[in-house]
């Protein structure tokens, strides 16, 4: 073996074996190096950029995160829900490297590759899993969540040739100026960027009657495009709706010629334990949108819809880069790993944290709720200020969780969450509720 070939497998084994390590804080985050890479790199990017946490990552294995002090963290935000295999997973690190030998771009939208056609064949398949009475799927592959929510808005309005959005308040639907108008989980994100769409109405999240009541005051159901809606509200909560919610929405829909559009960005491709969120109901929408976990990582992005209603014409959409082959191989790879037991695994785990999370919790008067679903779980706090508080002493401790809402703390690890991992994750967790000072 050549001295690269035998450093290249080394590293390999090192990062395997940092997926079987615990939690390990070797020096208090953020340390001396973190300390200094974050004060040379921050001078020269975007300050629009939130960085939670000084975490200055180096690499990352399955579930743990190892920053450049040597620390090792247990993951369980999964890169905003998105590293759903795990970090760095074999399969995919080797699906990515084989077809980067190959053919790294072309431009789907110009060109043909085998690649693109036959992931958009697989999601056809996956989406006929959703319910009853469905069509040939086709999907349009994007770079993002929020580019996936544009080609959704676009597709709504040349296909019924009507100006209104209803969207909801809570909702996050990415940043890109349209999906921003539908985005109404806080006001930080839409400040100073008006106007933005217009016709763009915001009803309360798991309520079908403030969408009739949409339509009897503000506008009328005939001129709606399209009801945006996440089946689990993500960013603003992790709140489960109540279960009549979903299939009134499509009865609205139904009633008056409106598509309904699930953006199941965040909680499509397993993270509720099952391949899509609209599976727990069985209501068939009309768009669906999918980015985060679909390749592991890897930026790709699907706005799909039945073939009698992807009716827009050549040339009236497109993008150079979105669904590049190698973010294909990483999504087909992703997608194996789903249907061969990955999605059922995180139902179970889902399962399993949520009891952890709620035997640890129990008496914990700074809890109000914990909630959700598969490997989307939500804990309310009493206040802001102990989310807050209770997520960076995690943080200094050695868990990874992000906030969400107005007052809340989401866990969504990988989906490969170990069942000690998900005791570890409940216990630290629930040790930072019990120590947190504010
Ligand atoms: N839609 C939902 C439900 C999301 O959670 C997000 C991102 O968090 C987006 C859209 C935007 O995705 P992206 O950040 O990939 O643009």
């Amino acid at each position: 073996m050549t001295p690269q070939g035998a450093s290249a497998a080394a590293a390999k084994l090192a990062l395997q074996a940092l997926a079987a390590q615990p939690i390990t804080i070797e020096t208090e985050p953020p340390g001396p190096r973190a300390r200094e890479m974050i004060a040379r790199a921050l001078p020269h990017m975007s300050p629009s950029l939130i960085h939670c946490y000084p975490l200055m990552v180096r690499r990352a294995s399955g579930c743990m995160v190892e920053d450049v002090d040597g620390n090792v963290f247990l993951d369980a935000e999964a890169g905003v829900a998105t590293a759903s295999t795990g970090h760095c997973h074999p399969a995919i690190a080797a699906a990515i490297a084989e077809q980067a030998e190959v053919l790294i771009h072309i431009c789907g939208t110009d060109f043909h590759y085998p690649g693109y056609g036959a992931i958009c064949e697989k999601l056809a398949q996956l989406a006929r899993g959703i319910g009853p009475n469905q069509h040939e799927w086709q999907t349009f592959l994007t770079n993002s969540g929020t580019e996936a929510v544009e080609a959704g808005l676009k597709l709504a309005r040349n296909h019924t040739h009507r100006p209104n959005l209803v969207a909801f308040r809570g909702g996050f639907h990415g940043r890109t100026l349209g999906a921003l108008s539908l985005t109404a989980s806080k006001s930080k994100y839409r400040k100073g960027f008006g106007p933005l769409l217009p016709n763009v109405y915001h009803a309360e999240y798991g309520s079908a009657d403030s969408v009739e009541e949409l339509f009897a005051t503000v506008t009328a159901p005939e001129d709606v495009a399209a009801i945006v809606v996440e089946p689990v509200l993500g960013e603003g909560g992790y709140i489960v709706p109540p279960p009549d919610f979903l299939p009134r929405l499509r009865a609205l829909a139904d009633r008056h010629g409106i598509m309904l559009v699930f953006d199941e960005v965040q909680t499509g491709m397993g993270r509720t334990g099952k391949m899509f969120a609209a599976e727990h109901s069985g209501v068939v929408p009309d768009i669906l949108l999918l980015a985060k976990g679909i390749a592991s990582g890897m930026p790709l992005g699907a706005m799909m819809a039945p073939r009698e209603k992807m009716t827009w014409q050549p040339g009236s959409h497109g993008s150079t880069i979105g669904g590049n082959p190698v973010s294909i191989a990483a999504g087909m790879a992703t997608i194996k790993l789903l249907e061969g037991g990955l999605c059922a695994h995180a139902a179970r785990v889902g399962v399993a944290l949520r009891a952890s999370l709620k035997t640890a919790l129990a008496g914990d008067t700074s809890v109000t709720d914990v909630r959700g679903v598969g490997l989307m779980i939500g804990v309310e706090f009493a206040t802001p200020e102990l989310a807050d508080a209770v997520a960076n002493l995690c943080f200094r401790r050695g868990l990874i969780v992000l906030e969400c809402g107005k007052k809340a703390i989401r866990l969504s690890p990988p989906l490969i969450l170990t069942e000690e991992q998900a005791r570890v994750t409940a216990d630290v967790f629930a040790a930072a509720c019990r120590d947190v000072r504010i």
